[in-house]
């Protein structure tokens, strides 16, 4: 009998969306299974404490299994849920930061709510950026394949905008048609690297280039503007990269048609938002995350929020209706001009922006003078600078709002804040942006009692 060959229930799922199987006690992670699934495995790894394994056979399926209803499931590695029922994945989530805020979090007795689910779940993303490759004989617009930076054609993605996909085609059939190069990475040779575009009132293109010209350019501008898009185009942009980097944008653009920025509305707001600057990928539970946001903020008309890593002001700009000033901090100039743009536009007064990293710029504001009563953070994945909790936690705001795309970061920085700093954590509310992927948003609220 060969020993790496095993039969296990699946028992959860890990972060990359594996299946957590048991072999005499150690633990072997399953791509392709699923939670409640029986397996026939074979461990091809051995680590100290755990290992990887094959998926041989289902020999029960999960309840929760469903055909994934995308044909590159196994081979692009973004949905790794595809195969789990809606339902299940919204139960893995509220786990996953139930997991996360008693394990690495160490808080007790902690409310995970249910996660609030999309709705569509499908074809959910505003925004779509598909990288560029192969030959001008045989152009590859699609998605990187896992771990490698070989360009697979995507012919249709589940929980892309419907437009994304038309535009790409036309975009694809132009590259072919006039002979366009794409970028070959390897020998930083050739020109278009990746083709990216976002929704919102109107829908702006990006086409990111090696060079700065571009043959045929009026061409794509009478291809795209002539598509039968579901809103209008408001903007094509040409971005020029030119480095050797796997960063998508460069610094230097031009405009081919229209604007560099779309509007988008969320309630009652409209945002103007930069290609450039960071904007939520799913318009379906944006506006209930930021109304979660709003509800923990508690504002009565007499507070200040310092609202942190504030992007185009999207959540400053909410709560300033209800609170009596409310200060935004972002790292990103163009996003920070789209903000005090945004004021403007909304007839907001009582929003002050400032750009910077935020673990540099609180400090100073504080130092200024000012004070929080509410502070409300929204970091990147990365999560917040200990320094950055440490001049938070200094002015003791009543009340902490941690709206989180990265619940080990959430859990590891709201530790500090209890440990340190005494602020408490009761509940907190899984909403789903990215379903069918193993990423989690989550909102909670830590307080001095
Ligand atoms: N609250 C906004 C943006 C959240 S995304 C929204 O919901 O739309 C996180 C934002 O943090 C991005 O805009 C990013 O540019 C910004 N950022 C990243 N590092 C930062 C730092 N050290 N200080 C301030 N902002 C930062």
């Amino acid at each position: 009998m060969n020993p790496n060959i095993f039969t296990s229930p699946i028992y959860s799922v890990a972060e990359d969306g594996s299946g957590v199987a048991k072999c005499d006690g150690y633990t072997v992670f399953v791509k392709g299974a699923v939670i409640g699934d029986v397996c026939k495995i074979e461990i091809t790894k051995r680590n100290k404490t755990y290992g990887f394994g094959k998926l041989l056979e289902v020999i029960t399926p999960s309840q929760s299994r469903i055909t994934p209803i995308c044909p590159q499931f196994e081979g692009c590695g973004g949905c790794t849920l595809l195969h789990t029922d809606y339902e299940t994945q919204l139960k893995i989530k509220a786990e996953t930061v139930y997991n996360a805020l008693t394990r690495i979090g160490n808080f007790e007795d902690i409310i995970v709510h249910s996660a609030t689910p999309s709705v569509p779940d499908l074809h959910y993303r505003n925004k779509s950026q598909y990288p560029v490759g192969g030959s001008c004989a045989n152009v590859k617009i699609g998605f990187y394949a896992p771990r490698s930076h070989n360009v697979i054609n995507s012919d249709s993605c589940a929980i892309e905008n419907p437009d994304a996909r038309i535009i790409l085609n036309a975009f694809r059939s132009w590259m072919e048609k006039y002979k366009v190069a794409p970028y070959n990475e390897e020998k930083h040779t050739g020109t278009i690297r990746h083709i990216y575009s976002r929704a919102g009132e109107s829908i702006m293109v990006v086409v990111v280039s090696r060079t700065r010209e571009i043959e045929h350019l009026d061409e794509l501008k009478e291809a795209l503007l002539s598509l039968d898009l579901s809103k209008p185009i408001g903007g094509i942009v040409v971005n020029i990269n030119s480095q050797k980097t796997n960063t998508i944008l460069g610094k230097y653009d031009y405009v081919i048609y229209g604007e560099k920025f779309i509007y988008a509305k969320i309630e009652d707001i409209t945002y103007k938002v930069n290609y450039k600057s960071f904007f939520q990928v799913n318009p379906y539970t944006t506006n209930l995350l930021y109304k979660k946001a709003m509800e923990l903020c508690n504002l009565t008309g007499n507070e200040t929020v310092f609202d942190l890593y504030c992007g185009i002001g999207t959540i400053s700009l909410f709560l300033a209706k209800a609170a009596k000033k409310v200060i935004g901090v972002e790292i990103v100039p163009e996003a920070i001009e789209d903000a005090r743009e945004n004021a403007r536009l909304n007839n907001i007064t009582n929003a002050e922006f400032y750009c910077g990293a935020a673990e540099d710029v609180c400090s100073g504001i504080i130092k200024a003078g000012e004070k929080a009563d509410v502070v409300v953070v929204d970091p990147p994945r990365k999560g917040c600078d200990e320094k950055l909790l440490d001049a938070i936690g200094k002015m003791k705001p009543e009340k902490i709002v941690y709206v989180s795309c990265n619940v080990s970061t959430l859990a590891r920085d709201a530790r500090i804040l209890h440990e340190k700093y005494g602020y408490k954590m009761k509940e907190a509310f899984p909403f789903d942006q990215f379903p069918h992927s193993m990423h989690v948003e989550a909102v909670v609220s830590l307080t001095l009692n």
